[in-house]
């Protein structure tokens, strides 16, 4: 049997879409052009291909795209300042400050300064005690875009054994909370867990979000099972030539598309979702911020 594969590419581009229509009915309807703003400190090569890329796709989508590029040397203070000034623009609905920050940045004290409405990363810690209550909140774009993945395999996903590999708060615990609102039956699994292989061979869903590449073999995987593959690792690929490399997956791709019923590739996986749901947030904030109603199905 080989699995489905779940065109995370082909999705995106409906999100996209679908943002794209609602943007078109925000400018004529209300004269609302959505504005998203992403700031970058440093220049960690990785972070750039991001930020242009998701500043790209804003603007394809017809919002409005601000890049605030930083000196890797830029203080706390000035940092807070600038997300200050965007808290309180009007032209602006979301705000995503790329992670990982320089060292002497801390982390939590810069998110948890953005307006947890504007917060389309949804790391504020309003918004992670906001989901974890089951209310309305924004939700992290990873996470969400695995679960709408698994919503359009499945239909409802309650009553599945879902178990998560990983408990970062990006990814692993928002899943965790999201597959809960489902009404999945969840586990998360991190590096201290016994027999790990034992714990997914039970597992309807498995989400796999660990950066190791290609950990999780397909005699793990029981059969027909969903697997979303979230990790994004670069290997050498002496196959492609001396010094070449290529992208993997947390999962063996071709061991476990033996087995699962579905799975989604890496890359045009969860990857392409990941900025689509970023848009999508965007939208949703921008919604929220002015009364109106937000579209369906772009948010939980
Ligand atoms: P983190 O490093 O923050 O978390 C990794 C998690 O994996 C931890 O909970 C860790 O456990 C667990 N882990 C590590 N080793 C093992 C092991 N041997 N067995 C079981 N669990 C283990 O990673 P992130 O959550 O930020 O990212 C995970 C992957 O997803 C990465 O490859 C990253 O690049 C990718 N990613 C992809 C995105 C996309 O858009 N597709 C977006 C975000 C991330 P413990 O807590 O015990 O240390």
């Amino acid at each position: 049997m080989s699995a489905q594969v779940i065109d995370g590419k082909a999705f995106a581009a409906k999100v996209r879409d679908q943002v794209s229509e609602h943007v078109k009915l925000l400018k004529v309807e209300h004269g609302i052009v959505p504005g998203l703003a992403v700031v970058l400190v440093g220049e960690d090569p990785a972070s750039q291909v991001y930020v242009r890329s998701k500043g790209k796709q804003t603007i394809e989508v017809g919002m409005h795209s601000e890049e605030h590029k930083l000196d890797i040397a830029t203080s706390e203070a000035d940092l807070l300042s600038i997300i200050s000034r965007l808290n309180s623009d009007p032209a602006i609905n979301g705000i995503l400050v790329q992670l990982p920050l320089p060292k002497h940045l801390n982390e939590d004290l810069v998110i948890n300064s953005i307006d947890p409405a504007k917060d389309v990363d949804g790391f504020h810690i309003s918004n992670v005690g906001l989901l974890g209550t089951g209310q309305r909140s924004m939700v992290p774009c990873t996470p969400l875009g695995c679960l709408m993945m698994l919503r359009e395999h499945f239909g409802s996903l309650s009553g599945k054994d879902a178990v998560i590999i990983g408990r970062s708060n990006i990814v692993g615990k928002p899943m965790a909370q999201l597959l809960l609102g489902d009404s999945c039956t969840v586990t998360v699994a991190h590096s201290k867990t016994k027999n790990l292989k034992q714990v997914v061979s039970h597992a309807d869903v498995v989400v796999a979000a660990v950066g190791r590449a290609e950990m999780v073999p397909g005699d793990w995987i029981k059969p027909g099972a969903v697997v979303i593959d979230v990790g994004i690792n670069r290997i050498p690929a002496p196959e492609k030539g001396e010094g070449k490399t290529k992208l993997v997956g947390d999962v063996d791709y071709d061991s476990c598309s033996k087995v699962a019923g579905a799975i989604t590739p890496v890359p045009g996986g969860v990857g392409p979702m990941t900025i689509a749901c970023l848009l999508a947030n965007t939208l949703t904030a921008t919604c929220r911020a002015n009364g109106l109603t937000e579209p369906e199905g772009l948010t939980v």
